[in-house]
């Protein structure tokens, strides 16, 4: 069985492991090099950021913290356990997903940052994501699959079995126009001893997060819908730092790496669909906004099977 997955993302070379795993013949269409999609640019928590309100986006979320956390422990350098803490500034209901997490707890006063007032603490894991998204490849490859850059101006140029993985370019191929961008920016710094991670979304100043990998440290963030930009913005690393600084002051002198800048694949809800074409037969597997490594085991073997199917 021959197939082509458009994609070179998480999504698409989670999906191209599978597929190659499971003996078919698979090649890989990218129009970016690997090293620079989305992908690269996340902070690479396993958290439901802003998930849609939708079971079978749950129970991917569900599923695929299985998945990682025995990856961290068979890839302890690309996947670790890490202790979350998540701030708000007033009382908040328990999250849908709270049972998910082996740990989740409410945090003592003693555990909160000035000013904010209730606090959760669960485990988690963290990915560092340009590291997997090379170990992805590799496994790819090595079970035989193979990459080649090139652009594919709509699916109606490929015919067979398809799996489309183009995350925002789902836009144009599909095409679908529910599909838009949700800019993020990223400063990567050394990582200066933390051993938490730190959500404090509700931040008055602006979504604030700090995501200790290994050696390096992601601090965030921004979230702008609709925003296609993917040059970097001074402005607003200095906002970050200084939010980031102020809820962990330990961040504040440590050095900067660089600055990234993603666009995640923003759509009402994840796509994860077979659809049947004359000459073609298309699984989507697209939209993951910012829940892509959240959710890409469970999507990814849910697009196999339904191939398969
Ligand atoms: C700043 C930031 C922080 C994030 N943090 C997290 C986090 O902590 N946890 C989490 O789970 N998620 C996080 N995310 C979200 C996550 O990065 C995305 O959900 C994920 O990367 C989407 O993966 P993807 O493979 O669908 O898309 P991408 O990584 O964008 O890959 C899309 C692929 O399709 C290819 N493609 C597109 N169009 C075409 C075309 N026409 N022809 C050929 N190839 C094409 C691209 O070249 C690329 O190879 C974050 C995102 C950002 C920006």
């Amino acid at each position: 069985m021959d197939v082509t997955v458009v994609g070179a993302g998480v999504i698409g070379l989670t999906t191209g492991v599978l597929l190659q795993e499971a003996g078919t013949n698979t090649r890989i269409l990218t129009d970016r090099p690997v090293a620079e999609t989305t992908s690269n640019a996340a902070g690479g928590i396993w958290y439901p950021y802003n998930a849609p309100d939708d079971p079978d986006v749950d129970a991917w979320m569900h599923d695929t913290l299985d998945e990682l956390t025995v990856l961290a422990d068979e890839e302890p350098n690309l996947v670790r356990r890490c202790e979350t803490r998540q701030y708000f500034y007033e009382s908040v209901p328990d999250p849908s997903w709270s049972a998910m997490p082996d740990l989740f707890r409410h945090a003592n006063p003693s555990e909160l940052p000035a000013g904010r007032t209730h606090g959760w603490i669960f485990s988690s894991v963290i990915i560092d994501t340009p590291r997997y998204i090379v170990w992805l490849r590799k496994r790819f490859e090595e079970a035989g699959g193979e990459i080649q850059q090139k652009a594919v101006a709509s699916l109606d140029d490929l015919g067979g079995l398809i799996m489309n993985c183009a995350g925002l370019g789902a836009h144009q191929i599909a095409p679908d126009p529910t599909v838009y961008p949700i800019r993020g920016q990223v400063i990567r710094i050394a990582n200066p001893g933390l051993e938490f991670a730190t959500l404090d979304d509700e931040n008055p100043a602006g979504l604030t997060y700090i995501l200790p990998r290994f050696d390096d440290c992601i601090l965030g963030g921004s979230s702008d819908a609709d925003d296609w930009n993917l040059e970097t913005d001074a402005e607003l690393t200095a906002a970050i730092l200084r939010r980031c600084s102020e809820v962990e002051p330990r961040v504040a002198g440590a050095r900067i790496l660089d600055v990234r800048v993603g666009l995640r694949p923003g759509r009402p809800s994840i796509r994860v669909e077979r659809e049947d074409r004359p000459d073609a037969t298309v699984v989507h597997n697209y939209g993951h906004a910012g829940n892509g490594f959240s959710t890409s085991w469970a999507t990814a073997r849910r697009a196999v099977r339904l191939l398969q199917a």
